[in-house]
């Protein structure tokens, strides 16, 4: 049994066989306050297969002179990218600014949680020109198509996923991925995906306003994660442009049920809009990147969040574990 005492901010979580924990609380954004619940309550289950193997996956590294390396599609100075010949081509050969490597029945991937683009939140509160090297060129904030997340910053993370190797379809009661995970996936530049929730009151509608310029922001633990597009796999990355998000068949990442994420259209559907897709954002078909028919999630539009999100309301697989 637990008790909760929520205390402004702060967030007491006691157990019997525990003690107290104490949390910070984050009203802002994506349910955090349950999820830290969850995290506490799920301590003391079965332990992250992937934890304490595995390269480092860098330093840490401060917002003000975190700077780019390899040009637009390397990594932030400091960040590795590691991925072992034992993972498979659509993973090693597409997957970046993360370590991945196998431990038995899992695909391990440890990330920094940092984005290898511009956005205003290297600096505090959308002021621009603080980090010249990672903020130039973006659009202004004009507090319409473009507002600030409140103060929140990007920060360095220690997420750790151990994702199924062989994703199985769930005949049971679906897991949802509205609450109790930190991440519920990684993009392919090693970035947090959350789910279609957003602060009490606001859709994600509404705050799809607070994305950077490439559709990424953090919460006020400082995560960064993308619900929706991924300007970085597009075929349009110019900063200043609000169209075209995800408009190919690139892979975008996985899911914490093992199964691929893609963008608007399908390669198994001969490069057209991906169709017969269940509610899940899913469908089996081949891709590209999977020879045999194989299930898979598409950006598509989500009738909770109202607008196009990576993943619906419910993995359609078993999940692993994450931790951060
Ligand atoms: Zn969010
Ligand atoms: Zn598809």
């Amino acid at each position: 049994m637990k008790v909760l005492l929520k205390l402004g901010a702060l967030v007491m979580v006691c157990s019997f066989l525990s003690g107290c924990s104490l949390f910070q609380s984050d009203d802002d954004d994506d349910n955090t306050t349950l999820m830290l619940l969850l995290l506490a309550a799920s301590q003391s289950s079965t332990s992250n297969p992937c934890s304490g193997s595995g390269a480092s996956t860098g330093s840490t590294i401060s917002n003000t002179t975190a700077t780019l390396t390899g040009g637009t599609n390397g990594c932030l100075n400091g960040v590795t990218t590691s991925m072992d010949s034992a993972l498979p081509s659509w993973i090693k050969n597409n997957f970046t600014c993360s370590v991945g490597y196998v431990v038995g029945d899992y695909y391990c991937f440890k990330s920094k949680n940092l984005p290898n683009h511009a956005s205003y939140y290297w600096t505090r509160n959308g002021t621009v020109g603080t980090n010249a090297a990672l903020d130039a060129g973006l659009p202004t904030l004009d507090g319409t198509t473009y507002t600030a997340a409140g103060t929140n910053r990007i920060g360095s993370q220690n997420f750790v996923y151990a994702i199924p190797k062989n994703p199985t379809r769930n005949t049971g009661s679906l897991t949802g991925t509205q609450g109790g995970l930190s991440s519920i996936g990684i993009t392919r530049n090693g970035v947090a995906i959350f789910n279609n929730a957003a602060a009490p009151g606001d859709t994600l509608a509404t705050e799809a306003t607070t994305f950077d310029a490439f559709g990424a922001h953090p919460n006020d633990q400082s995560i960064t994660h993308h619900h929706a597009w991924v300007k970085k796999f597009s075929t349009d990355q110019s900063a200043t442009s609000t169209t075209s998000y995800n408009d190919d068949t690139n892979l975008i990442g996985i899911a914490l049920d093992g199964y691929a994420i893609y963008g608007i259209r399908c390669s198994g559907q001969g490069n057209a809009t991906a169709s017969g897709l269940d509610t899940l954002h899913g469908h089996t078909t081949t891709t590209t990147d999977f020879a045999t028919a194989t299930y898979h999630y598409h950006f598509v539009l989500d009738s909770t969040a109202t607008i196009k999100t990576l993943m619906g309301s419910y993995f359609y697989g078993k999940i692993g574990q994450v931790s951060n």
